[in-house]
């Protein structure tokens, strides 16, 4: 497409809207085909001009643009200079209902004089404009915003080249990496080699040098990702380099959770990944909450999506093998599991949201008394240290730009760019509503009566799942711990149907008595059941006593 001589006027008033950018153009192919362009704060609109009735006009929203790049052709004897747009607009499906987004790229001819050089800079004012109207930061839910990565942003991307159907590494190459070539985000790609490299990788990273992490794998990449930030002495810096999540594995909740908080219509397989992609480019980083999880060994772990126990976390570790199939691994592993239901004794306590937490040194504020029965171990009250709150800050750091090259591929953990000057030790959270898991609960607790489950799930996103709408009212940083357990007694096929609904986020709306769920800012489980499996993050830990506490906002998240 040719651009006129004398224009563009910046500025200009055109159809009710003031434009940043107005130009004709002629086709790339045929300079007779015509087309004027402008430019708002919200979206390119192209309109066809010819002598024959029926203008075609199309307008693309800036929020669906992710980069735009200015060029010369090919032919060394051609004055033009070209820039090209890339959008992945919603745009119904081929094959079947809805919309997803699909991507589409426009691309104009820019001849205003014969100077190429005057040609190219004419392009490139319009490739930055439309690159800074694609980049605007974004208003939240809650009144707030979300911060926009720096630009041009550096990211860390790790791969397992194992996860779901081990095509983590083809799904990257074929769906994120020309996206991010349009989104000009420089990358650094670790192919990790073995279970708990990636989380070496970043416990040991210059994490200076990344204004991103990104997994594309599972869940359980990020969980190594998350506990290695937090090893590290500077955890509390390090845990807030912002994090992404593109979904390469057969478990990809928070992928799903993600793409469900940018409120676009449910999506799965390369349509969730495309989004997730998209939404990488974007770059709008909101807060993540992280629950700290004490184990009988003492040991600690952060986690980011869910502690599971009975049902869920038997099917999470069953269906293993059924990997080879994808997600649908979890589907066919609660048909299984239904057929051999199993009841899982133990007792349970939790600290609601909305209870005040006990005040130090004994003294006990019951907002809400518990009139349950209160068990021998879980119930009596504890004196609960209070302790000032640990808020990260939320400063981001400064970094210096200095990429050039599109990326990197980085297989062993031994490069450079790993290595890091240790920071003076700092102290780490303070689990402050937690009791020694061998103490008794706080007074303010609820002590659950029951004591034979199904299942006991603690999630703190939206998904748990790819199509498992589990905790359809959470967010990624609303400070709290959903709930949900399912007490014995249900009946398979109520079970069967509880997780069916559950795609839709309608599983409360059947009614049934045996789903309880419960807002809580921490947890007890002690199982009584010598034998079972509890996992974190859909990765297995330790079979045994477990308490839990939120800690909202600890870390970053690419979403928005
Ligand atoms: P999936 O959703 O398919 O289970 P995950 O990301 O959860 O994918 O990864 C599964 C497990 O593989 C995790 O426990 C993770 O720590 C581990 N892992 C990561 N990289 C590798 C690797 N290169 N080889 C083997 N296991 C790995
Ligand atoms: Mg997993």
């Amino acid at each position: 497409m040719e651009k006129d001589a004398g224009e563009p006027e910046p500025s200009r008033q055109r159809n009710g809207l003031v434009c940043a950018l107005y130009g004709e153009f002629t086709d790339v192919l045929n300079d007779r085909d015509r087309y004027s362009v402008s430019l708002s704060d919200s979206a390119l609109t192209i309109q066809r001009i010819s002598s024959s009735p029926g203008r075609t006009k199309v307008v693309f929203n800036m929020t669906d643009c992710v980069g735009c790049r200015a060029y010369r052709g090919p032919d060394g004897a051609d004055v033009g200079a070209y820039f090209t747009a890339y959008f992945y607009p919603f745009k119904r499906r081929w094959m079947s209902a809805g919309v997803a987004r699909q991507r589409v790229e426009q691309c104009f001819r820019v001849a205003l004089v014969q100077d190429p050089l005057v040609n190219l800079q004419e392009a490139e004012r319009w490739a930055r404009s439309i690159r800074d109207g694609s980049v605007r930061q974004a208003p939240r839910r809650d009144g707030g915003v979300y911060t926009a990565l720096r630009r041009p942003c550096r990211v860390l991307i790790l791969v397992n080249p194992h996860s779901g159907r081990g095509q983590a590494l083809q799904l990257f190459t074929g769906h994120v990496q020309g996206m991010l070539t349009e989104a000009a985000v420089p990358y650094t790609l670790v192919i990790t080699e073995h279970q708990n490299h990636a989380r070496e990788v970043v416990k040991k990273a210059d994490l200076s040098q990344w204004d991103a992490l990104v997994i594309m794998s599972g869940d359980g990449l990020l969980f190594e990702v998350i506990n290695g930030l937090m090893e590290r002495e500077d955890w509390r810096e390090a845990i807030q380099t912002p994090l992404g999540i593109l979904p390469g594995g057969s478990g990809n909740a928070l992928a799903a959770s993600v793409h469900h908080y940018s409120q676009s219509p449910p999506a799965w397989n390369e349509e969730l990944l495309l989004s997730c992609g998209f939404i990488l480019c974007k770059g709008l980083v909101g807060s993540l909450d992280l629950v700290s999880i004490h184990l009988a060994s003492r040991r600690r772990l952060f986690s980011f999506l869910s502690l599971a126990w009975g049902f869920v976390a038997d099917v999470d570790i069953e269906s293993e093998k059924y990997r080879h199939v994808g997600a649908i691994r979890f589907l066919m592993g609660t048909l299984v599991r239904l057929a051999s239901l199993k009841i899982y004794q133990g007792r349970l306590a939790y600290l609601p949201v909305g209870e005040v937490a006990e005040p130090p040194k004994g003294g006990v504020v019951a907002a809400r008394p518990s009139s349950t029965p209160r068990h021998p171990s879980l119930g009596s009250s504890l004196p609960c240290q209070l302790i000032p709150s640990n808020s990260p800050n939320q400063n981001s750091r400064h970094k210096q730009s200095s990429t050039n090259s599109n990326h990197n591929i980085i297989t062993k953990s031994s490069s450079n760019a790993f290595h890091t000057k240790r920071p003076e030790s700092q102290s780490e959270p303070v689990d402050a509503l937690l009791p020694g898991l061998d103490q008794p609960v706080p007074e303010s607790w609820t002590v659950v009566k029951e004591e034979d489950f199904v299942l006991v799930l603690a999630i703190y996103q939206s998904h748990l799942a790819e199509d498992l709408w589990t905790a359809p009212g959470a967010m990624a940083d609303d400070g709290m711990i959903h709930l949900l357990y399912v007490t014995a007694g249900i009946s398979r096929p109520a079970l069967l149907r509880l997780f069916l609904a559950m795609e839709k986020g309608a599983h409360f709306a059947c009614g049934c008595p045996h789903l309880v769920y419960e807002k809580v800012k921490a947890l007890r489980l002690e199982p009584i059941s010598p034998q079972g499996v509890i996992t974190v993050d859909g990765e297995t830990v330790e079979y045994g006593p477990v308490q839990a506490q939120i800690h909202p906002g600890l870390a970053r998240l690419i979403c928005g």
